[in-house]
């Protein structure tokens, strides 16, 4: 029977080329990755091939022993990668191959910065794999038929990877796909079993696939396997070395880096199953985003079923990488079964305290090692004391901040500086690290020398809405309600108070009068020391640093009334007592409460006027 070729030839994305460019370029330095690739594509095929295999024997076509050939030809120049896994069919190829419809193309262009060990980097996360060819081939061939339809239905792919390729019918006996890279000039060091054979097995040692070659010798006929060819999670723990567990870890998850941290362990019981967690070193481009469905790869009996972090980890565990591997699920898990299965639960359960465990030793036992971690994923992190009331304290021991007394303070360094009689933990929050250490609320905790938490990260104000507590020890904010240190307060400093609300008792009414409802209350404080005045919110309203973060976003927030507080030591305070005359009287009054909301990060109705405020009594006090 003959074959209608059907050939055509067909544009690239626009994207894709620009693409093929910068690949060239930014992989160059590390170009034997092409093989890991085309390896990993060709176990990824085989893996979907047996998956479909489970409801139709018959697709295998007799042929159930999934294998790679690896094969060069030094009088042709070519290396050629064959795999007899699921095949594409015409549409399939011009779907995956001709159009880079990835989401993430565009921002791997965008994020690239011409550094090209970071470039290098940031690749592999894009899932440009197939791509990576070109960077030693200035010709690739690809031909592949779908499992499971007739030979006349293969489909021959050709590119030079400038801008077109061409798509033609093409009878093959052979299921599968066949990639054939014609190496360009100067690439023949490829050509050389010896090499081939040291990539094959620095990347594919633990994919659970053999990977042949010829044999080599004089006289040796026929092919031998060149990897490992199992699966390592398989393999007892202490048959597996470092190297071993990183390059599994970059084969799942196209990192071109090593991971931070990993652990492994066999549960056995009402559930058994093996799972292998990473922690990678870095956070992928597309941490922000909470839907993350690539990260763990879920297997039934060493078969892959599906990659689904959805269901397998938490979402503010949604960095973690590696393989989960089921004895007890049926194989034909579906995702719509994930999301209502015990087993499922209580093996998600179980690895996020095994996360969490290894988050715990790295803590505890390389405290360099931890940081890298918390700078990388510690905002995420701080999402599940949100999430995961069951785990919260358990994280909140895991959280690192800054404070007046240093950086990486846990909540139980924090407890270990408390002060005699000290109760609370006390914290602040604020849009920026330098305003949150410079708030006029810390004053008064400066002069005592009592620690406070810097908070200043977006997600931390969320997170307070449910870490009321550590260790029995309430948290609280320094910018909230009435001042309250507890046993800290000594009876001078209450006397003293005292005394000054007498002082201030003609003075707090009239401010209140030309402030209106744009306050509360007016009232005197001992919180501060170097400013004038301050602005708090009563205990049970929203903090203000919050506040302005759902304003911001444009949320509905109910209306605020916040308390202006007043440093009755202060010689402005003592001047605008002095103030007789009540244009000038209000001006100040006006000032004071605005430049209280300054220094707390806030922003003004009108700052022209305030501007104009200030400026009148400089004229003022000058002349
Ligand atoms: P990724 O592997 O991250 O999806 P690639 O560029 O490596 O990105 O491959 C693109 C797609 O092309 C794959 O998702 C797969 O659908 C298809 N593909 C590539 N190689 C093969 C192969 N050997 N057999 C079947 N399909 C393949
Ligand atoms: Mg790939």
């Amino acid at each position: 029977m003959t074959v209608d070729a059907q050939q055509e030839t067909l544009e690239f994305q626009t994207e894709a080329k620009q693409l093929l460019q910068l690949m060239i370029h930014s992989l160059y330095s590390n170009k034997e990755i092409f093989l890991r690739e085309l390896l990993s594509n060709a176990a990824d095929a085989c893996d979907k091939l047996r998956f479909e295999a489970l409801t139709d024997e018959g697709i295998y076509e007799g042929d159930s022993e999934l294998k790679i050939h690896v094969d060069f030809d030094k009088e042709k120049r070519t290396v050629t990668i064959h795999d007899n896994g699921v095949g594409m069919t015409r549409q399939d190829v011009i779907d995956n191959i001709g159009t880079i419809a990835r989401s993430g193309t565009r921002q791997f262009l965008e994020s690239l910065n011409g550094d090209q060990v970071n470039d290098a980097k940031l690749i592999g996360q894009f899932g440009v794999g197939f791509y990576s060819s070109f960077i030693v081939a200035d010709k690739v061939t690809l031909e592949t038929r779908r499992a499971g339809v007739a030979a006349e239905q293969g489909v021959r792919w050709q590119s030079q990877g400038e801008g077109s390729y061409s798509l033609e019918n093409t009878e093959l006996p052979r299921r599968g796909t066949t990639i054939t890279l014609h190496l360009r000039e100067g690439e023949d060091e490829f050509l050389d079993d010896f090499r081939l054979r040291m990539i094959i097995r620095k990347y594919s040692d633990s994919l659970d696939l053999p990977i042949v070659m010829k044999k080599t010798g004089e006289e040796e006929e026929g092919e031998e396997v060149v990897n490992q060819a199992s699966a390592l999670w398989t393999r007892p723990r202490k048959e597996i070395t470092d190297d071993e567990y990183q390059s599994f870890y970059k084969h799942i998850s196209h990192d071109f880096e090593d991971a931070l941290s990993w652990v492994h362990t066999r549960s056995e019981g009402r559930q058994s199953y093996t799972s292998l967690l990473y922690i990678p070193a870095r956070a992928p481009f597309d941490l922000w985003e909470r839907q993350q469905s690539q990260g763990i790869k879920l297997y039934v009996r060493r078969v892959f079923i599906m990659e689904d972090t959805e269901h397998l980890m938490p979402t503010y565990l949604r960095f973690v990488r590696g393989v989960i591997d089921s004895d007890d699920l049926p194989l034909n898990v579906s995702r719509e079964i994930l999301q209502k299965n015990r087993q499922i639960d209580v093996m998600r359960a179980a690895s996020v305290k095994k996360v969490l465990g290894m988050l715990e030793s790295m803590a505890r036992d390389d405290g360099e090692k931890y940081d890298k971690f918390w700078q990388q994923f510690g905002r995420v992190l701080k999402e599940g004391i949100v999430e995961d009331e069951g785990n919260r304290q358990r994280i909140a021991a895991l959280l690192r901040f800054t404070s007046t007394a240093g950086d990486n303070v846990s909540l139980n360094d924090y407890i270990e500086r408390m002060k005699e009689g000290q109760e609370k933990i006390y914290f602040i929050t604020a849009d920026s690290l330098t305003a949150a250490r410079n708030s006029p609320h810390l004053e008064v905790f400066r002069k005592k020398g009592i620690e406070v938490l810097l908070m200043h990260e977006r997600v931390d104000d969320w997170m307070l809405t449910a870490l009321d507590s550590f260790s029995d020890k309430a948290l609280r904010s320094v910018a909230k309600g009435n001042l309250d240190l507890g046993d800290l307060d000594d009876e001078e400093t209450k006397k003293a108070r005292e005394e000054a609300s007498d002082k201030l008792a003609d003075l707090l009414p009239r401010m209140q009068e030309i402030l209106g409802d744009k306050v509360k209350e007016v009232r005197a404080t001992d919180r501060l020391t170097d400013s004038p005045a301050c602005v708090v919110v009563d205990d049970e309203e929203m903090a203000l640093n919050l506040r302005r973060m759902l304003e911001a976003a444009g949320q509905p927030v109910p209306p605020s009334q916040p308390i202006l507080e007043i440093n009755p030591e202060h010689p402005l305070i003592a001047l605008l007592e002095a103030e007789e005359e009540d244009d000038r009287f209000a001006d100040w009054v006006n000032i004071i409460h605005d430049q209280a909301q300054l220094s707390e990060g806030g922003q003004l109705q009108d700052p022209a006027q305030f501007v104009r405020r200030i400026n009148e009594m400089l004229v003022r006090i000058t002349n």
